[in-house]
């Protein structure tokens, strides 16, 4: 069944990659901080760099399959 083996491709999929990937965008760390601001109702959510000090809404995943889109 195609449905059956989809669904086992996904949790796969979701086992091999981890589901936040997020560097930054100057620099390129891959640690960033995600900063509770007073700002939160406003915005999602800000990433700090602590190496560059980049401050935004970055949400930088690589995933392959969206490369289509
Ligand atoms: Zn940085």
């Amino acid at each position: 069944m195609g449905i059956l083996r989809n669904m086992r491709e996904l949790f796969g999929r979701l086992k091999h990659s981890k589901p936040e990937k997020i560097y930054c965008p100057r620099c390129g760390n891959p640690e960033l901080q995600l900063s509770s601001s007073l700002d939160s109702w406003l915005t999602p959510g800000k990433y700090v760099c602590e190496k560059c000090g980049y401050v935004g809404p970055i949400i930088m995943e690589l995933e392959e399959d969206k490369e289509n889109v």
